[in-house]
């Protein structure tokens, strides 16, 4: 522990170790079958702001609940920001994370669209490499495990007015999961609102913002109620335009062996996942296409055969084969029930490169 505690330190944060770890035998009955987002490890990464200090008190300490003012300007106007990234158990006992530096310039530009102070990103990057280094124990040791990250940062203060922050609490917390869809099907099934929107150009869209999210969440609940696991959105202004699910950007694969996905036009996320298979797409010498797709193509191109796979992914839920589309007047299939070849083949490319178990010649995984 003494080694991890000085290389917490030189890299600027102060580790001061929690006085009650959960014990090896408890945290190893929870990594389990810890399924996602619900067990979570013994430290967090802190980093305080205001105006005349700057950045301060960078710190990996306990896990802790915060104290606020029920004034908190992040508990009224939703002043919030997050990413979501993983570290990976390194078949010799290390651990690897993917791709860091994209989620700390996109936590940034998500921080300059909500009016808050970017974070520098050695900063991002040295308190998730610190909260690594010091839960590096809670990343499961299975095939589908992982250490998820979830770097945040809220707006703090008392005051009700309507103008941004001048303080603000940057923090990570650290959840040990497994797969992120529960039910071991081989794919989704996804509802197509028609009701609700979740961003147009100009609005916080390419942000990584929990109102974006709190907005969603009402089509999510329309969607169970429609029996399907996911909601789809499409375009707000035309209303035909696929964009993306609610915390997944959607891929679709041809007959022809060409991919598509939508363009980052002002309204989808920049999935890292999404960026990371085009490039691998590219590579492996497919046609890949940015381009619009719309709902009554996906329709027509199923029924045809002319598209036979499609599939959503994210940090949290990596590739997962999208298996059917439900609208009011009627479901349509998309390929067979289990994961098509070439979503599989994209998806292996992908995760051997993150788990370690291919060779990386893109430079995306760091050592931990
Ligand atoms: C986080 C997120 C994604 C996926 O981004 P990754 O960087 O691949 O994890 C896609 N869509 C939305 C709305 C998201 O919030």
């Amino acid at each position: 522990m003494i080694g991890e505690l000085h290389k917490a330190g030189e890299a600027g944060l102060l580790f001061e170790p929690t006085a009650k770890p959960v014990p090896a035998e408890e945290r190893a009955r929870l990594l389990i079958d810890p399924g996602f987002g619900r067990v979570f490890t013994d430290h967090m990464a802190i980093i305080e702001y205001d105006e005349e200090k700057d950045w301060h008190g960078a710190r990996i300490t306990a896990r802790h609940p915060f104290t606020m003012d029920p004034a908190s300007p992040v508990l009224h106007y939703a002043q919030e920001i997050f990413e979501g990234m993983k570290a990976y158990r390194r078949p010799n006992g290390g651990a690897a994370l993917f791709r860091p530096d994209a989620n700390a310039r996109r936590f940034a530009k998500s921080a300059i669209r909500m009016a808050m102070p970017p974070l520098p990103e050695d900063m991002f990057l040295e308190s998730v490499r610190a909260l690594v280094r010091a839960d590096r124990e809670w990343i499961p040791d299975t095939e589908d495990g992982s250490l998820y990250l979830r770097p945040f940062m809220i707006a703090n203060g008392s005051f009700l007015g309507m103008r941004p922050s001048t303080q603000f609490i940057y923090a990570v917390i650290a959840s040990s999961v497994g797969a992120y869809f529960r039910n071991d099907s081989p794919s989704v099934s996804l509802w197509v609102t028609r009701e609700y929107v979740r961003a147009a150009r100009g609005g916080t869209g390419e942000a990584k913002c929990g109102g974006n999210y709190a907005g969603s969440l009402v089509a999510q609940a329309e969607a169970l109620r429609q029996g399907c696991d996911q909601v789809v959105f499409l375009d707000a202004v035309e209303r035909r335009w696929v964009e993306e699910l609610g915390g997944m950007n959607v891929f679709f694969l041809f007959s022809d062996g060409s991919i598509q996905t939508p363009p980052l036009d002002g309204t989808i996320l920049h999935g890292v996942t999404r960026d990371s298979l085009l490039t691998l797409a590219r590579d492996m010498g497919l046609a890949v296409r940015e381009e619009p797709y719309s709902i009554e193509q996906w329709k027509a191109d199923a029924e045809s055969g002319r598209l036979t796979e499609a599939f959503a992914c994210g940090t949290a839920a990596v590739v997962t084969p999208i298996g059917s589309v439900k609208e009011a007047d009627g479901t349509f299939t998309i390929g067979g029930q289990s994961m098509g070849p070439l979503t599989a083949r994209l998806r292996s490319a992908l995760v051997d490169i993150q788990r370690g178990s291919a060779p990386d010649p893109y430079g995306w995984t760091e050592l931990v």
